[in-house]
């Protein structure tokens, strides 16, 4: 039923989620009323400092300058993932964010390298020049470059709460209203739409639309609405993670510019790198380890600067909801779903879930042919990441415990990855396997993790391919000259930061 339009905005929750869609709605849409409550004693979940190279054009969209992001989050830059040790348990490839080169004219490069024209050069590193750059820890641009421009594709690592600060003041100067509240429950109209929300001290608050950010309590998509949540845990296995954050052992250390992600025999460790610490973490099965087995693996890998650090244990619901809009309710963030955090889809769903209410904000109060579309896309978007994310566990090797026994069964595969799985043992996977509007992950990063953990590599002939053969063994030898020089030229990752801070007035 169409109202009035919609004009009044309320957000429940005030972490990344919640004040990500405020300063971004308040700069999207005119005349609409937006507040926030959030619940200062609940505070935020305080991770997810990982993130994508949409980052850059959201932050860019929202007015905020590089730098001051870059000083006021300890931001630096994030090139791609290291994956150690989940081939075999000695072994690392790099899923970087640069494409595959292809300069006008020249061939496509990865039916070449398939064929073996690259020789036993990794997949990664014969077709970009990021790989040299993430070896030499140098940032993905100079200090002088455009902001969030770049010689090479880049996202951000960045403080969680830092983030959400910043992004907290920013849409206050947006004109969004905030509100320190307990919110106790919502009310729902005849229609079994949400009436008001109850806070303890502000009475109840009304709004046309209501964002749910209220993180894993979800409480107006889940709580109120009881959207049904769908669960991948017999797919994705981690449920819990331990984190720490360690100091570098000096202030001028140098700074990782790709995460680390290290397999381990339950799960897996990321090793994010800051301006003034590593965030470093251990997700893993509590159906195969235990919560002192897994602070062991951590406290193992991180060493004795983390010696006397407590560890925060941090349970995670992994699935989402297939209605994560329904009727004047929009649930965006941890509340709408969760899927583990191994490629850092968090932040990145949220930016896509909220550039999609800005593009379909039902103006005139018709919501319900939003909300279909909405929910379709959202799903299709999940759907594909858990299949991204399972394609890491099931191409292992491993077999040193269950999980990753467990994890190589193809009754824990998806029907839709099973039968990627099937076709890419004759061909690569290409643009049309996938339906690309609605995936986080571009074709080029499938055949990153595919070919970086080793599987066979099949390239069908065909009669065009040989007339570019010379022309793409001229550009592997001319990538592989220019890789050093690359990251030569470029400064030192902690150098690059250390100058965007200063530039930040
Ligand atoms: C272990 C782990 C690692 C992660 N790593 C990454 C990563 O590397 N990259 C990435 O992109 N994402 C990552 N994520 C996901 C990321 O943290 C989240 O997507 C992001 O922080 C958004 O969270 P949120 O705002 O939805 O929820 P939260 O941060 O939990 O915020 C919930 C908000 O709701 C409020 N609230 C709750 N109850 C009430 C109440 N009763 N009344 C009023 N307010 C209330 C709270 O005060 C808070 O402000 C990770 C998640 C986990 C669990």
């Amino acid at each position: 039923m169409a109202t009035a339009g919609v004009k009044r905005i309320l957000i429940v929750g005030g972490g990344s989620a919640g004040w990500l869609c405020a300063a971004y709605l308040a700069k999207a849409l005119g005349g609409v009323q937006i507040r926030l409550v959030e619940a200062p004693e609940v505070g935020a979940i305080g991770v997810g400092e990982g993130s994508f190279p949409s980052l850059r054009s959201t932050l860019a969209a929202l007015g905020i300058s590089e730098a001051r992001f870059v000083r006021d989050c300890g931001a630096t830059f994030k090139q791609g993932i290291v994956f150690r040790d989940w081939v075999r348990g000695d072994d690392a490839y790099l899923h970087p964010f640069s494409l595959p080169s292809q300069r006008p004219g020249a061939p496509e490069l990865l039916p070449y390298w398939l064929r073996g024209l690259a020789g036993d050069t990794p997949f990664a590193e014969a077709v970009t020049l990021q790989a040299a750059v993430v070896a030499a820890a140098r940032g993905p641009k100079h200090a002088g470059d455009p902001p969030y421009q770049g010689a090479l594709n880049y996202a951000y690592h960045f403080d969680a709460a830092r983030f959400a600060a910043l992004l907290a003041a920013h849409a206050r100067a947006l004109g969004v209203t905030h509100l320190q509240d307990h919110v106790e429950g919502a009310q729902l109209d005849a229609a079994g739409q949400i009436a008001c929300v109850h806070t303890r001290q502000h009475g109840a608050l009304e709004a046309d639309l209501y964002i749910d950010c209220s993180g894993f309590r979800a409480l107006l998509i889940g709580a109120a609405l009881q959207a049904p949540f769908h669960s991948v845990a017999d797919t994705l296995f981690c449920d819990s993670a331990l984190a720490v954050q360690v100091p570098y052992p000096q202030p001028d250390a140098p700074i990782a510019s790709a995460t680390i992600s290290s397999a381990r025999t339950a799960g897996w460790i990321w090793d994010i790198g800051l301006q003034e610490r590593r965030g470093i973490g251990y997700v893993y099965s509590s159906r195969h380890t235990d919560d002192e087995a897994a602070a062991r693996v951590l406290r193992s890998y991180a060493g004795s600067a983390a010696e006397d650090l407590a560890l925060r244990k941090i349970p995670m619901r992994l699935g989402y909801r297939r209605q994560q809009w329904i009727g004047n309710c929009v649930a965006i963030g941890l509340a709408g779903g969760f899927v583990e955090p191994l490629e850092a889809s968090g932040i990145g769903l949220v930016e896509t879930a909220v550039q999609m209410l800005a593009a379909l904000f039902p103006h005139n109060g018709e919501m319900a042919p939003a909300a279909r579309h909405f929910n379709a896309f959202m799903t299709a978007r999940y759907a594909g990441i858990v299949d991204f994310l399972k394609l890491h566990y099931c191409l292992s090797q491993r077999r040193d415990s269950a999980f990753w026994s467990d994890n190589a069964d193809p009754a824990s595969w998806t029907p839709a990855l099973r039968d990627k799985l099937a076709m890419w043992r004759c061909r690569p996977p290409q643009r049309l396997d996938f339906l690309t509007d609605v995936e986080m992950y571009p074709p080029s990063s499938w055949q990153f993790v595919l070919y970086g953990m080793g599987f066979p590599r099949a390239m069908p002939d065909s009669p065009g391919l040989a007339a570019q053969a010379a022309a793409a063994q001229a550009e592997f030898a001319n990538l592989a000259k220019l890789a050093p020089h690359a990251a030569a030229g470029l400064p030192a990752h902690r150098e690059l930061v250390a100058a965007l801070c200063a530039r930040a007035v």
